[in-house]
């Protein structure tokens, strides 16, 4: 893999730049427009606003080097905010999966995000083991619509979302895997009810949701009933790799040493404490060989292979490496990074920080916990097998 940038790379990086610093918000504009119009911009640059897309329904057909450099110029912006669940997942399930009258339907709004979705997946009682899922789907003996019961849990933005993806239980026959089917309904309507989670960070993102006699016409049915656990194990490996956040990673590893290069320890700063400085170290070793994982993982996408197995390599490491990022930025805070809620003593950058340090242990579990992945490299990465419940 060839990793020097050719003038033409350059050239798009100065492209891309070109179209961030022109595009960056300005303070007092109205945010909520800025960020329509944003999206609207990158669009007409010949699919900016939705890169990862395939070029056959309106994305760039980046090579992988232009990904990456769009990944790295992006993480140093601030970007509008963007939910993952709309351009990210349910839009490469209905390209694939859904047919031609849902994509006509569905992917405009996507794209233009003005329509936010959720994904309904875990329940109490199927999160890892997520085929024991129960939320039921009826079918009317009309054939057309579907009857939802159930809950879900960790909905995130259940309570800012106009639609969700959802996967129920339609048969109880054979395997767990088989009888799941794909339903996008609505979040508005009679029978949905949002209950939030406070989670340990102190923050609502995550909901329980509850359906009572949700009706849902056939035609928001993805692919065949029975089928959903094909569909939505080809959109865990994409949520995996978006989850690694290697770029988001790069950047605040470089602000963390900036940060600690202004934090006092005896005539130097915390940059000269050993103990400091080896964590800092070890974990820029950690990325760089992530970082290259992920130009692995982007020269096989870029000749046509789906995400594989490397994803839950990119899941897990990823993650982990944002949590020590985290860690060791309330270490080089010290007690600045105990005020809770927006209050702030000492330097800018320790405020919250404990908060975000509790944030980040989810990491290590939503989009497929830790233990997992791990599962899973061991068996189709390393080749092993589960040993037998008789040895
Ligand atoms: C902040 C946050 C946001 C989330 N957002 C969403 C969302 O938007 N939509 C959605 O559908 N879900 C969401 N989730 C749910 C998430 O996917 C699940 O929490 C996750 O899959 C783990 O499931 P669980 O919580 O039921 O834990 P469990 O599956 O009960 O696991 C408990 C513990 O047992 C371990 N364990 C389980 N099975 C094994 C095994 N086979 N081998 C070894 N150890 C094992 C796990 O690693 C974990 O440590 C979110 C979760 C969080 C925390």
């Amino acid at each position: 893999m060839d990793i020097e940038l050719s003038k033409a790379d350059l050239e798009f990086r100065e492209e891309v730049t070109a179209f961030l610093d022109g595009n960056a918000y300005k303070p007092g504009e109205d945010y909520a427009a800025w960020r329509l119009n944003w999206f609207k911009a990158a669009a007409e640059k010949g699919g900016w606003d939705v890169p990862k897309w395939p070029a056959a329904f309106g994305g760039p057909g980046w090579t992988p080097t232009q990904h990456y450099i769009w990944e790295q110029e992006t993480a140093t912006r601030n970007l509008p905010w963007d939910l993952p669940f709309g351009v990210g997942m349910v839009a490469p399930i209905i390209m694939t999966y859904g047919n031609a009258e849902q994509q006509a339907r569905f992917l405009p709004d996507i794209r233009a995000r003005t329509v936010n979705w959720c994904q309904g997946y875990s329940e109490p009682g199927a999160g890892s083991d997520l085929a024991a899922l129960k939320t039921k789907a009826e079918l009317s003996e009309d054939g057309t619509h579907y009857v939802v019961n159930g809950s879900k849990i960790w909905t995130t933005m259940a309570h800012i979302a106009d639609w969700i993806f959802c996967l129920t239980r339609t048969s109880s026959e054979g395997k767990k895997q088989e009888g799941i089917t794909f339903l996008l309904f609505p979040m508005k309507q009679d029978g949905v009810e949002v209950k939030p989670i406070i989670t340990l960070g102190g923050s609502h993102t995550v909901n329980t949701v509850h359906f009572t006699d949700v009706k849902v016409p056939v035609e928001n049915r993805i692919g065949e009933e029975g089928k959903g656990w094909t569909y939505a194990k080809g959109l865990l490996a994409h949520e995996r790799t978006g989850l690694a956040g290697v770029s988001r990673s790069l950047v605040a590893l470089e602000k963390l040493r900036r940060q600690a290069g202004k934090v006092k320890r005896g005539n130097g700063s915390l940059l000269d404490d050993p103990s400091f400085k080896s964590k800092l170290a070890r974990l820029e070793i950690d990325l760089k060989a992530l970082e290259y994982t992920e130009l692995r993982s982007l020269a096989r996408a870029a000749a046509g292979a789906q995400p594989g197995p490397e994803s839950s390599i990119m899941k897990l490491k990823g993650t982990e490496i944002q949590q020590r990022i985290a860690l060791l930025t309330t270490e080089a805070a010290g007690p600045f990074a105990a005020p809770w809620g927006g209050a702030s003593v000492g330097p800018s950058f320790a405020s919250g920080g404990t908060q975000s340090y509790l944030g980040s242990r989810a990491y290590t579990i939503y989009g497929g916990a830790s233990e997992v992945q791990k599962d899973i490299i061991a068996k189709n990465v390393l080749g092993l097998k589960a040993k037998s419940k008789a040895s």
